[in-house]
């Protein structure tokens, strides 16, 4: 399909980055992931503010204009086959000698491409998931979207390994989110996450959630929560760009949730669901 490399337009296996590429040889580079609707990118607006925020924290300049991310990327999304699509983009610091300290005047190497979505089976949403949990051994920048993801590569793997969907992580026994995705409870009918930290991806579905939870009368809380509350809670979701919201039903091979409901999606996640569907395609 149709990707966009540094101006240019280009079949994805045609285009070609330097060796010399910072992101190839550092993993120095800032990334982005979209959910295109009918061809109509959710959130565009919120995506770009994280993405120029990521980029100022790590001092590369933020290369294209919001007018000219918008104008590549429907360019990428107009010549995709599919209507619902994930959009991927990338800016790494650019070409240079290897040496680790930021040479200054380089040109940020500026990728992206689409890919079609892969929307969660009606077995996943009607029977939940599987996570698994591990101690969160990343490091403590986990608030920067950067394309260094060895550390949630490892994790990941840990529970594809499994045959589960994401990898739980603790640091010093509290929440801190999943290897590509954040992590929820419902708790007596309230919806609680992780505070914004240094050690959490602050996902665009934070405030998504939190907009979704005030239409719904839905109580929405950030605070530290424990894992033993987490292993407790009434029901446990992941959210991401591409899982949406997602229920979790087992963890570490335990059935989550209470009573008649346990081992079952709960009913803050079927509101959240329903009304996420409406807001995607307003
Ligand atoms: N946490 C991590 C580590 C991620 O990679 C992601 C990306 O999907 C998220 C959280 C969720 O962020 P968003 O809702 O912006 O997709």
């Amino acid at each position: 399909s149709l990707c966009y490399l540094n101006g240019e337009f280009g079949a994805l296996r045609d285009m070609k980055v330097s060796v010399l590429d910072r992101g190839f040889l550092f993993g120095d580079g800032i990334y982005e992931v979209m959910p295109v609707y009918g061809r109509r990118i959710f959130r565009f607006d919120d995506h770009m503010a994280r993405l120029a925020r990521n980029l100022g924290k790590i001092r590369i300049p933020n290369p294209l204009s919001s007018a000219d991310w918008l104008a590549a990327s429907r360019r990428v999304i107009e010549a995709a086959a599919a209507e619902d699509q994930l959009l991927y983009l990338q800016v790494t610091r650019g070409v240079a000698p290897r040496e680790h300290t930021m040479l200054p005047d380089l040109t940020p190497t500026v990728f992206m491409m689409t890919t079609p979505t892969r929307a969660a089976t009606p077995e996943q949403r009607h029977q939940g998931v599987a996570c698994i949990t591990a101690r969160d051994f990343r490091w403590e920048r986990g608030d920067l979207k950067t394309t260094s993801l060895l550390g949630n590569v490892l994790a990941r793997q840990m529970s594809a390994d499994h045959g589960a969907v994401e990898t739980i992580l603790f640091r010093n026994g509290m929440l801190t989110e999943a290897s590509s995705s954040n992590v929820w409870i419902a708790s007596e009918g309230a919806l609680l996450g992780s505070p914004k930290s240094e050690h959490v991806l602050e996902g665009i579905r934070y405030e998504v959630l939190r907009e979704l939870c005030e239409e719904e009368g839905i109580a929405y809380n950030l605070r530290p929560l424990s894992e033993a509350e987490v292993r407790a809670a009434d029901e446990v979701m992941l959210s991401s760009t591409s899982k949406e919201i997602l229920p979790v039903t087992r963890i570490d091979g335990e059935l989550v949730g209470h009573g008649a409901m346990r081992g079952k999606p709960g009913p803050v996640y079927a509101r959240l669901y329903e009304a996420y569907q409406r807001a995607k395609r307003a």
